[in-house]
Formats: structure tokens, sequence, C-alpha cells
């Protein structure tokens, strides 16, 4: 389970993240929903240690505290994080970023067992290993970009708006692909744009806005929310 507790984030004097309570637990899949702004990013980002500004209270996974650990010891906790924008290394090959993935001690031990997982799940992504990361479609990359991510060996695994740029198509498949993944045991927790399809996948859902919770709920609940309908499903 990872546990968030009264976590706040300011870049000089913005206040990004007012103190925000957040868990999810492994097998779960928990999106963030919240308008441009509202601290999305900044949540994800400093969970995974890597927000720019000033960051205070709780996060911890299975009662081990995050909060005071330097980026790589928190992919070593078994956090990883997909950030927008994929992040992936276009120069080099599908099979290098794979490889680069799985820079942790504990993920350096299962490599040959979590490259099989991760072929299991994107079998493209074997078919085109030698192919450089860049000369991929945005789909295959997004794939090359999560497949990088499990190969750190995570038990939460963490997307900022991972459909950005997708076809409704591709889209459909990546939540998909994100079912499949949680369903072995992973949380997945994502902050997405796409609304609809993302809480179509979720377990749980929160709202956030200015950086607060404003609400939590399970993700079929929140699709009927009339004020969810009307500010994230275009009224739908
Ligand atoms: P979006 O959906 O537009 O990406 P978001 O919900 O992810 O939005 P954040 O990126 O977390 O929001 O930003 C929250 C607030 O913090 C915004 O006002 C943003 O301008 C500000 N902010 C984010 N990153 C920085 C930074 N590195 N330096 C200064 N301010 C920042």
């Amino acid at each position: 389970m990872l546990t968030v507790k009264g976590l706040k984030a300011a870049y000089g004097m913005h206040q990004a993240l007012a103190g925000v309570d957040l868990r999810i637990a492994l097998g779960e899949i928990v999106v963030i929903l919240g308008a441009n702004g509202a601290g999305k990013s900044t949540l994800l980002r400093a969970v995974a240690g890597l927000c720019e500004g000033q960051v205070s209270g709780e996060i911890a996974l299975d009662g081990l505290p995050l909060h005071t650990l330097p980026p790589e010891e928190i992919v070593e906790a078994g956090i990883a994080f997909v950030p927008e924008g994929r992040g992936i290394f276009g120069d080099l090959s599908v099979s290098e970023n794979l490889q680069l993935g799985a820079y942790s001690r504990h993920a350096r031990k299962n490599r040959i067992a979590n490259l099989e997982r991760v072929y299991d799940l994107f079998p493209k992504l074997k078919e085109r290993g030698r192919q450089i990361a860049r000369t991929m479609s945005g789909g295959e990359q997004q794939m090359v970009a999560i497949g990088r991510a499990m190969m750190a060996d995570p038990k939460i695994l963490m997307l900022d708006e991972p459909s950005l740029g997708l076809s409704p198509l591709l889209s459909k498949e990546l939540f998909q692909n994100l079912s499949r993944i949680s369903a072995t045991g992973l949380g997945v927790l994502l902050v997405e744009q796409n609304a609809k399809l993302s809480l179509g996948i979720s377990d749980r859902g929160y709202l956030i806005e200015n950086g607060a919770i404003t609400g939590e709920d399970r993700a079929s609940a929140l699709l009927h929310d009339p004020a969810v309908q009307a500010a994230y499903l275009g009224g739908a």
C-alpha cells in the first residue's frame, strides 16, 4: 500500500499542493482527475522524489518512508514513474531503453524474468528490439516507456497523462494494458485527461482542485456523478 499524508509542495510563493492525502493498494488502479495546473504532475513527481519545489508531508510504501529517500532509492523501494512525454531515450534502441529501466539493485537481479514479462505484455517490443526508439509510433513509444518502467520491477506504477497524443483506438489499447498490468498485482496510479476511459478501467478516483483533494470515490460512482460529468466528461 502506498500512502500519502499531508503532502505539500510549493514553487517559491506558489503553493501547488496544499496537504494531499491518498492511498493506493497493490492490484488497484487509481486515477487522479483535475484541471490544468491543479497539481497532478506535482503530486506524482513528489512521490517519485522528482519535484523541483519545496516538499513536505509523509509518503510511505508498505510502511517504508519514501519522503526522506533520493529518487533512485524510491525506485529501489518499488515506485516506477512514466513522466508526461514518456521520457524515453530516442536515440537508443527499444531493447537498450528496456535494459536502462533495470538499473536498481533488485531489478538487475530479476532482469531476465522482467524482460520476459514485458515481452509477454508487449510482444511488439520483442519484435522491434533493435529499432531506434524515436522511429516508433506514439503508441509504440508509450509501450517502450511503460516497458522500461516495468523493468524496474515496481510495486506501484505511476503514469502522467499516458494517453496524451494517442488516437482513441491506441488510448483504449493503452488502458487495457494498464488493466493487465494491475491484474499482475501492481498498483497503477495515473493522472489523466481522458476521464472517461481512465475511469472505465480504474477502481477508484480522486478529484484535485488547486492542490487539494476535493473528492474521492469508486470510479463507477464518479462516472455517474453529475459534477464529474460536467467538469471532466463534457457533460456526457
Ligand atoms: P497540467 O494538467 O496542466 O499538467 P497539473 O495538474 O499537472 O497541470 P502541475 O504541473 O502539477 O499541474 O502544476 C501545478 C502548479 O504548479 C501550476 O500552477 C504550475 O504552473 C506550477 N508549477 C509546476 N511546476 C513548476 C516548476 N517547476 N516551477 C514553478 N512552478 C511550477
